[in-house]
């Protein structure tokens, strides 16, 4: 399901205010930071970005 567009331009990563990567094409739909100290995967529910660090998936 894509984001509404325009959407993602006005995301941005609540715990370091960088850029969205826009994974929503994927099987399992994120967004990922793009803060290169941060790189936080965020979960897409049913077209909804959660934007909460308690429910990002932090990089490996
Ligand atoms: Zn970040």
């Amino acid at each position: 399901m894509p984001l509404e567009a325009g959407l993602l331009e006005i995301l941005a990563c609540p715990a370091c205010h960088a850029p969205l990567k826009d994974r929503t094409a994927a099987e399992t739909p994120e967004l990922i930071c793009t803060g290169a100290d941060c790189g936080l995967a965020y979960p897409v529910r049913d077209g909804i970005p959660v934007l909460l660090v308690d429910e990002a998936r932090r990089p490996e």
